[in-house]
């Protein structure tokens, strides 16, 4: 077992300003009872996390999405004894716990996608580049459900991301349900796995799928063989 007491530290921007914390589990487990349950699999989460997305960070949410401030508008997170603002420190009604940030995916050269690459800068959209390479930073959240992880966690794209690179917010040919949640499971496939490998083995899939039909592919030939794959093992 991880040794559970090792304090994981987050951090994000808030109004410019970098802010870091010790995640909390005790304020965790407050709004997800399985955290208290399984430290461990929390612990597992945290870990992977900080190794392989080290730019994301748990956030407070309700009805499967981040849940801002009521009095200031920043997310909150579990810290110092309850899930409160990053800003004003309030503890809010989180119900939920939320993973929030972005993948970076190579930006493709098609004009179709040149366009809609445009029109997702002028939204507002951010991009990071390596040498010549331009990475788009696609925002997404994760959900937990309450059964963690005996049931396989909720994540979404951000609606307006979807509506700018003029993708349906829910449509079955583009493995999209609920309003921009990712299709990445099918019926029965779920196997208990951490957080990062959802992100790695099953996300990033989707995520250049969805790249391929904005850059001109059809849905049935983008998403062909790429989302319902092998199962994850552990390694
Ligand atoms: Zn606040």
């Amino acid at each position: 077992m991880p040794d559970a007491m090792t304090p994981i530290y987050q951090h994000t921007l808030i109004d410019g300003l970098e802010r870091s914390w010790a995640v909390d589990d005790r304020a965790a487990a407050k709004v997800m009872p399985w955290v208290k349950r399984s430290p461990e699999v929390f612990h597992r989460d945290l870990s992977g996390m900080a190794d392989y997305f080290p730019h994301w960070f748990l956030a407070g949410g309700a009805n499967e999405k981040p849940l801002p401030c009521q009095r200031c508008g920043a997310l909150q997170t579990p810290f110092e004894g309850a899930v409160r603002c990053l800003k004003c420190k309030r503890p809010g009604q989180a119900t939920g716990l939320v993973w929030v940030g972005h993948l970076p995916v190579l930006a493709r050269p098609e004009a179709a996608f040149v366009a809609r690459q445009q029109v997702l800068r002028e939204a507002g959209f951010a991009e990071a580049t390596a040498g010549e390479a331009a990475y788009l930073l696609v925002p997404l959240t994760v959900h937990y459900p309450a059964e963690w992880p005996d049931l396989e966690p909720v994540a979404r794209y951000a609606g307006r991301w979807l509506d700018a690179l003029g993708l349906p917010r829910s449509s079955a040919a583009h493995h999209l349900i609920q309003n921009g949640r990712a299709c990445i499971f099918d019926w029965g496939q779920w196997q208990a796995m951490p957080i990062h490998a959802v992100l790695q083995q099953r996300l990033v899939n989707h995520l250049a799928s969805l790249f391929k039909i904005v850059a001109g592919q059809r849905p049935a030939e983008a998403f062909i063989g790429r989302v319902h794959s092998l199962p994850w093992q552990p390694g």
